[in-house]
């Protein structure tokens, strides 16, 4: 018997994709951050979900309010992921039936910051008993055509950057109250063209892996330039995932532009390569060595 283990979380989902049926007005269906639909003259529709579940994505001790905000927050995510604003959302939520009231309500307390934040509405869901908590959203959101970033358009000497230091998120609690990216994304989309982004879920290393492989290029990181996040070592940085900070590449030219502004902040961290899918890393001792894609798995 063939188990998901055997396949892992990407496997099962190649599976998925090999079977979904065909439609128009799909513009990019599985293997981005969101699917983009068509919509209207100047705008793509963008659709995406998340679901947490206690003990995988936070501890049965975790606050109500605070998963509340990082379901929402991490569809948020994916949407600024790809240059979009977030608009309309349906959550879906399982509760064991002794729960407080507050408990539940305050889940929504968290979901409301973030949609009074960045302009969204809760516009429907489901709710379910369950043993334990799960709370799973399903986000809309919109992209001006021209603003569409996916994570296919890298290309060997674009500038790779990342929007804030890394490692470390689930000690330091750090992925229950992290503000998702818009507005750097949006600044980034309007004022330059960005040939890929993605948000750092799995971290580091995996989410560049998806960049390379869908783009075909490779990538070097330079260790020195990598910001760590408070107790983070650069194996935290590049393996431990939730960050949710955007991952995006460059054309050169605007790299140094990007770099002159002193807005917001951006952290350049290497550049691609066409070594198809190898990430090499320039560490502290000048030494070049090859790191795996890897990170945080399912199965
Ligand atoms: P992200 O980390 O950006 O949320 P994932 O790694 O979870 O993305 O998913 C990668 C791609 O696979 C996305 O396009 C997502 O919509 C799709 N996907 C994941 N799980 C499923 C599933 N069970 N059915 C269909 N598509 C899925
Ligand atoms: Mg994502």
């Amino acid at each position: 018997m063939k188990r998901l283990s055997d396949i892992g979380e990407f496997g099962f989902i190649d599976l998925i994709k090999k079977g979904a049926l065909k439609r128009p007005g799909v513009i990019k269906g599985i293997g981005d951050d969101t699917a983009v639909l068509s919509l209207n003259k100047d705008k793509f529709l963008l659709f995406t979900t998340d679901m947490l579940i206690e003990d995988v994505h936070f501890l049965a001790s975790a606050k109500a309010r605070d998963i509340g905000y990082k379901a929402m927050a991490c569809n948020i995510s994916d949407i600024a992921a790809m240059g979009g604003i977030p608009t309309y959302a349906v959550v879906s939520i399982g509760l064991p039936v002794h729960k407080p009231l507050s408990f539940a309500l305050n889940i929504y307390k968290g979901i409301n910051a973030l949609c009074r934040k960045f302009n969204a509405a809760v516009v429907g869901g489901d709710t379910v008993k369950s043993d334990k908590v799960v709370v799973n959203i399903a986000l809309l959101g919109e992209v001006r055509k021209k603003d569409l970033v996916l994570r296919n358009g890298a290309r060997k000497g674009d500038q790779i950057f990342v929007t804030g230091p890394l490692g470390n998120s689930l000690k330091t609690g750090r992925h229950l109250s992290f503000i998702p990216r818009v507005k750097e994304a949006q600044y980034l989309v309007r004022n330059f063209n960005p040939t890929a982004m993605i948000d750092i879920s799995d971290g580091l290393a995996a989410d560049l892996g998806h960049i390379l492989e869908q783009s075909k290029v490779g990538a070097i990181l330079h260790e020195k330039k990598i910001p760590f996040a408070p107790g983070a070592a650069l194996k935290n940085a590049l393996y431990d995932g939730e960050d949710f900070e955007l991952l995006f590449t460059l054309p050169i030219l605007q790299a140094k532009m990007l770099l002159k502004q002193k807005g917001l902040r951006f952290y350049h961290i290497g550049e691609i390569t066409k070594e198809r899918e190898i990430i090499r890393i320039h560490d502290k001792n000048n030494q070049l060595r090859t790191i795996q894609a890897i990170g945080y798995k399912h199965f």
